[in-house]
């Protein structure tokens, strides 16, 4: 399984670190934000599973964060926190686009639960095939094809394929990829990423001259799948 990463947006210091370190002791990549408007900035700048929200921030509120990150159609599973516990308000967080609610004080336990299941639900795109030009990912099958041609890949370059399929032409490092596709695998080295890159690239593209390629490397930056026709 790829490594879950999270970001977890709350000003008091103490609740964000207890919460980083259980978080992170459960093998969760756990970022953390002080105030609304960080929390909007990390959440526009990297790709995460869920996002944990306090509802009472500086700068921005919890609300606003989540209605932000909805019109802009950032469709991150997001769990609101709140000191507040009555219906209109649980209403209004829903309504603003959280995927669910959790009052405070709440149990650890609980916490994983909810995160669990709402990173469980499946995003629109879950379930279905995955094209990017003649390149298709099935993540049922596990069926790899290009202009109709099956593919045989290892494991890795299926998950790194996937990874960056779902997260097309958006640009990540070699050092971004290795720890959301090989997580905290101890035979990762520092070259892992772009070995299986150069693999990917081998398979994918150089084996089909006659198709646009699909991987690029953006130069001094790093790695990203799809976009230029
Ligand atoms: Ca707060």
């Amino acid at each position: 399984m790829m490594g879950m990463k999270l970001l977890v947006v709350e000003d008091e210091q103490r609740i964000a670190q207890y919460l980083k370190k259980g978080l992170e002791a459960k093998s969760y990549i756990v970022d953390v934000a002080h105030d609304g408007e960080a929390g909007l900035d990390l959440a526009f700048a990297e790709v995460y599973d869920a996002i944990i929200l306090d509802w009472m921030l500086p700068k921005r509120s919890g609300i606003e964060v989540c209605q932000r990150l909805r019109q802009e159609g950032n469709h991150t599973p997001i769990l609101l926190l709140t000191a507040k516990d009555e219906v209109t308000e649980r209403v209004e967080g829903l309504e603003a686009g959280a995927d669910d609610y959790l009052s405070k004080p709440f149990a650890f336990i609980e916490l994983l639960a909810r995160i669990r299941a709402i990173t469980r639900r499946p995003k629109q795109t879950r379930e279905t095939v995955l094209k990017e030009d003649s390149l298709v990912l099935d993540p049922i099958s596990l069926q790899v094809t290009r202009a109709g041609e099956s593919l045989a890949l290892s494991k890795k370059e299926f998950s790194l394929l996937e990874f960056l399929m779902r997260n097309k032409n958006q640009v990540f490092t070699a050092e971004n990829l290795t720890e959301r596709v090989w997580e905290y695998d101890s035979a990762v080295l520092p070259n892992t990423a772009q070995v299986f890159i150069g693999y990917l690239r081998k398979k994918i593209d150089l084996a089909f001259p006659n198709e646009s390629p699909l991987l690029r490397t953006i130069r001094g930056f790093g790695y990203t799948l799809g976009g230029k026709k």
